[in-house]
């Protein structure tokens, strides 16, 4: 029998877990280790099929032996205990001190298993540990018999070079931890390879203030990117919470086909009021990719609705977005996302972009806008007569690389479609609310789209929540009798729920009683000054800005502009170099952005900007 030995190694538990919680923890922690489990296993000498049965008798402690039998495909009792005791009841006795537990060793093989559950932890991010038997060291004891005899083989590598590059629980704050397994046992994340979270787990975020979130360390992050760039006036902001709260008190959710409401009156007139001239219809919806379906139905209907049902395609822009549901991916055009779906969506017909990435050296951004405009010009001749619609962002291809083109195109372009008879579609879901310096882009080009989607900063990003806004004429061409068929009988459940109209209404009052769309041209000056600082960096191709959105472009030529290869994700560093200055940066691909809450302060915004410099270092550097 080998005398104990005392190790303390750091495992980074949860101390607050207790032996009550294992079953949980230990189904969650199942779940986690069943990704790329062949892969480990095969470190341990361990076949998949073991896992399997390992699996069940974590999850089930009383599962037969029999049954394990099975799925074993030998009746190794010895190697199902074993990997019980090792994940199921554990070894290691109890806790010391803050986020440290004893270990007892007790045998080599006791020693191999100490190392495998180690390795198993900084995988999974959690194991639990619980007092080990005096029967159980004798099991491990014969078991290490076994081992000897060659009859199985548990064998152990150091990690190879990924480790510098991980983040394992033991590094991981203790009170994120247990959030993170939990997490990752079920939720699986938007726009991710899950698999990036063995390497940089999700931060569990448990409240936020203005521009800062907090996870479960206390550690905060400045969320330059307004959390997907939804949010306006900060987080827990007091007077939307208020709003929110008087809200909830009276009514939370009302059907709208038949029946209103008192806050979704209100937004349709005060929408109607800040809108360009001449949008009076408001149609809601719960997200921006259903607004975009939206008008894309409610256009082709249209020309249907006035005998012109061969006009049923929609013109688009390269490199533009415009949401993920099947309509709205199929309108878009960022590869990444579309090129696997393509067999499922509809037929497009799409123009270069007027992107001034682009622009030849010396042009300026209006003569690169109407240079590029004798595209949009050919495809609304040759196709007018099977058009329906042509749908732009106006002024930012936000998901697009951040690119951005003069308001001197949608000028052109609503001219255009007027002259051939085609809708213009606006889709200001990003860049509505002041976002690029007005309330909505299309001011800057003095234009009315005939279809306007919002969305995203609509509730000052607090709730789910869209509106098409249209004309009376468009509106016109659905309004008859109920048996000619010609309504519009699109729905969905949240339809302009109350809470995200309360929230809209609050973040309008904000607008206008703190003057947002003046101070935001004093901030925006203070992000483009200190940004501009950036220009010269050797692998900067551009700094470019519209308003409060301001992206960097990295190249691997900067005389060239010849991008870095994508594989290499440099923004990832970027990404991960600012988390660890406590700055939320999310770049696109190679372009590192800014798009900040308006409650955002400038020497916050010196932060952002120095903690951008440096990731880019870091980023180029090799
Ligand atoms: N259009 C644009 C311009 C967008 O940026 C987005 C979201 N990034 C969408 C549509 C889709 O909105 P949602 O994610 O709410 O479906």
């Amino acid at each position: 029998m080998g005398a104990y030995q005392h190790v303390d190694i750091d495992t980074g538990l949860d101390v607050n877990t207790g032996p009550e919680d294992l079953d949980g923890l230990i189904g969650a922690v199942q779940r986690v280790c069943h990704r790329g489990i062949g892969e480990r296993l095969g470190r341990f000498g361990m076949s998949v099929v073991q896992w399997h049965a390992l699996q069940a008798i974590s999850g089930n402690p009383g599962l037969p032996r029999r049954q394990l039998a099975s799925l074993t495909g030998h009746s190794d009792q010895a190697f199902a205990t074993l990997v019980t005791r090792l994940l199921v009841r554990g070894y290691v006795l109890r806790r010391r001190g803050s986020g440290r537990v004893t270990i007892h060793e007790v045998t080599p093989l006791g020693r191999i298993m100490l190392r495998m559950a180690n390795e198993i932890a900084h995988e999974v991010l959690a194991l639990l540990f619980v007092p080990l038997a005096e029967g159980e060291r004798q099991f491990l004891q014969a078991l290490l018999h076994r081992v000897l005899q060659g009859q199985w083989r548990l064998q152990f590598e150091p990690r190879s070079g990924a480790r510098g590059k991980t983040t394992p629980m033991s590094q991981m704050s203790q009170s994120n931890a247990p959030y993170v397994v939990r997490d990752l046992a079920h939720v699986w994340h938007p726009c991710t390879q899950m698999k990036d979270h063995e390497a940089l787990p999700p931060i569990p975020i448990r409240s936020g203030r203005g521009v800062w979130l907090e996870d479960y360390a206390g550690q905060r992050y400045l969320d330059a990117i307004s959390s997907w760039w939804v949010n306006l006036f900060g987080h827990a902001n007091p007077r939307i919470n208020a709003a929110v709260s008087a809200q909830l008190e009276r009514l939370e959710q009302v059907i709208l086909a038949g029946f209103t409401h008192e806050p979704v009156i209100a937004l349709s007139e005060a929408l109607t009021a800040l809108a360009p001239r001449g949008l009076t219809r408001c149609f809601y919806a719960d997200n921006g990719s259903s607004a975009v379906e939206v008008a894309v139905k409610m256009s082709f209907h249209y020309w249907r609705n006035t005998g012109r049902s061969a006009k049923r395609r929609i013109i688009t822009l390269s490199n533009s977005y415009h949401g993920e549901t099947l309509g709205a991916l199929a309108v878009g055009n960022v590869e990444l996302y579309k090129e696997i779906y393509k067999p499922l969506l509809m037929d497009v017909i799409t123009v270069p972009s007027p992107d001034c990435f682009g622009r030849a050296p010396g042009e300026s951004w209006p003569e690169h806008s109407r240079r590029r405009f004798a595209h949009m010009e050919a495809a609304l001749a040759a196709h007018a007569h099977e058009a329906c619609a042509v749908i732009v962002e106006p002024l930012v291809q936000c998901a697009g690389n951040m690119r951005m083109y003069d308001p001197l195109y949608l000028t052109l372009l609503r001219e255009a479609c007027d002259r051939h008879q085609v809708h213009l579609i606006a889709d200001e879901i990003a860049v509505g609310f002041g976002r690029t310096g007005t309330m909505f882009a299309c001011e800057q080009a003095g234009i009315r789209p005939d279809f306007m989607c919002l969305s995203k900063g609509l509730t000052a990003g607090y709730l789910p929540l869209s509106t098409v806004m249209t004309t009376e004429a468009v509106y016109a061409a659905f309004y008859d009798d109920y048996v000619k068929l010609n309504a519009f009988l699109h729905s969905h459940s949240f339809t302009g729920n109350p809470l995200g109209c309360a929230a809209a209404l609050a973040s309008l009052a904000i607008f206008r009683e703190d003057r947002t769309l003046e101070r935001n041209r004093e901030l925006a000056a203070h992000m483009g000054e200190r940004a501009s600082e950036l220009e010269d960096h050797p692998h900067v191709a551009e700094v470019r800005q519209h308003g409060m959105i301001l992206a960097i472009e990295l190249a691997a030529d900067k005389a060239t502009r010849t991008p870095y290869p994508w594989q290499e994700r440099r923004g990832l560093t970027v990404y991960r170099h600012a988390l660890s200055r406590g700055v939320l940066l999310r770049p696109i691909g190679s372009v590192v952005y800014f798009m900040p809450p308006y409650v955002i302060a400038p020497d916050e915004i010196d932060l952002m900007v120095e903690v951008a410099r440096e990731g880019i270092e870091r980023a180029t550097c090799g």
